[in-house]
């Protein structure tokens, strides 16, 4: 079976062609340039969708050597994600799907960004299993319990971590081209010589309640900036202990939060008085839980993946299986929302009439 995804949610167009045995055919994502404005605006964002999908999409058949006639089914992004947006990405598919008298599917984002591990893992999580979703517009902790079974742990109070990677950037003004975060990573991983590590620290927030915050962290680092008297007033190396400090606090929310939810229960204490750590409580026993799966755009830092694996050793926990997706689809692409198609097969519709759900939880699915 040959499914056609097309996901158009924040600001890449994109739109990609997979088969039932987990073969990417093609995965094309034409993206937008927004390094001169400040941040996505809604309308040039739909604009440009407006002017790249269907080039988009003719590229996926392309590059597959199919046509549209080859395929099975429309997988498309409903939502969550920028009305206006989406709408461009579900008018072409609905169009699509119509004109060739195919199923559609409607695709959650999230659950595609959680589910992308089934599609690229060797040996693919099995339910349930845990998951740190943490991109642009998320800070998710998620118990997976099925396909289509989500139990939200922890959310962000305020902002997600990907904003806070991408205000932290402009701040220290990194120079980027595609996402600012990514550049932010880059720029740490650029140590000198004369680099001290740890020489400064930001707190963590959150530490041992069951939520995230990302806020009183940006405004640590504009703060710590602005007393610099700036970007351009800061040597390399003071922007550069600013960045790996903010990567560094950033991550520490990620890495308690992983360690409430999957440390053992049954933790030898000899004396009782010892104070027992804070957990976040799942329902099921966190040594059932065997796979965890970190995925969103903020999924392709890697800093962030080696802390992830030293947090588990650190509770004991070898014996859980971390995954990752390959960089190009921890971002926004369509693949994740072709293959999610794949296991929602049947929930495939031919309503043609559905609208973009802007606003609508994982849990709600
Ligand atoms: P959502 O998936 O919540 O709807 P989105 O689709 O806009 O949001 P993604 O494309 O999944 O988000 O992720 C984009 C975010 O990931 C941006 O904030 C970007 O800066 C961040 N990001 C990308 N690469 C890295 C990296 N290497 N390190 C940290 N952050 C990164
Ligand atoms: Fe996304």
């Amino acid at each position: 079976r040959i499914i056609l995804g097309i996901e158009s949610s924040c600001d890449d167009s994109c739109a990609s062609v997979v088969t039932s045995d987990k073969r990417i055919l093609s995965s094309i994502v034409t993206r937008q340039d927004h390094s001169h404005t400040h941040g996505i605006h809604p309308l040039v964002a739909a604009l440009n969708h407006h002017s790249n999908i269907p080039t988009t999409i003719a590229s996926a058949l392309a590059h597959a050597n199919l046509t549209h006639t080859d395929i099975d089914a429309v997988a498309v992004t409903q939502g969550p994600g920028m009305n206006s947006s989406l709408g461009v990405g579900l008018t072409a598919a609905k169009t699509l799907a119509a004109l060739l008298d195919k199923p559609i599917i409607y695709v959650h984002h999230m659950q595609a960004h959680a589910l992308t591990p089934l599609l690229t893992e060797q040996i693919p999580p099995r339910f349930p299993f845990l998951t740190l979703l943490v991109s642009g517009g998320h800070t998710l902790l998620v118990l997976a319990r099925g396909v289509s079974e989500f139990q939200i742990l922890a959310t962000t109070t305020d902002d997600s971590i990907g904003d806070a990677f991408d205000k932290v950037a402009r701040d220290l003004a990194i120079p980027w081209a595609h996402a600012p975060g990514a550049a932010l990573e880059s720029f740490c991983a650029q140590s000198s010589d004369a680099a001290q590590p740890d020489a400064l620290s930001f707190p963590v927030p959150q530490k041992g309640k069951t939520s995230f915050s990302y806020s009183g962290l940006k405004s640590a680092v504009t703060r710590h900036v602005q007393h610099q008297g700036g970007p351009s007033a800061m040597t390399d190396e003071q922007r550069r202990q600013v960045a790996q400090a903010f990567q560094a606090a950033a991550c520490a929310q990620l890495e308690d939060k992983l360690a409430m939810a999957l440390r053992p229960t049954t933790a030898t204490t000899g004396a009782a008085s010892r104070r027992v750590p804070p957990r976040i409580d799942m329902g099921v026993d966190p040594l059932s839980i065997k796979s965890v799966v970190c995925s969103g755009g903020v999924a392709a830092n890697a800093f962030l993946r080696t802390r992830l694996r030293t947090a588990l050793d650190g509770i004991d926990r070898r014996d859980v299986q971390l995954s990752f997706p390959p960089l190009a689809l921890c971002t926004d692409n369509a693949a994740m929302i072709a293959f999610a198609g794949h296991l929602l097969w049947h929930q495939r519709t031919n309503d043609y009439t559905r609208n973009s759900r802007a606003k609508w939880s994982v849990e709600d699915i």
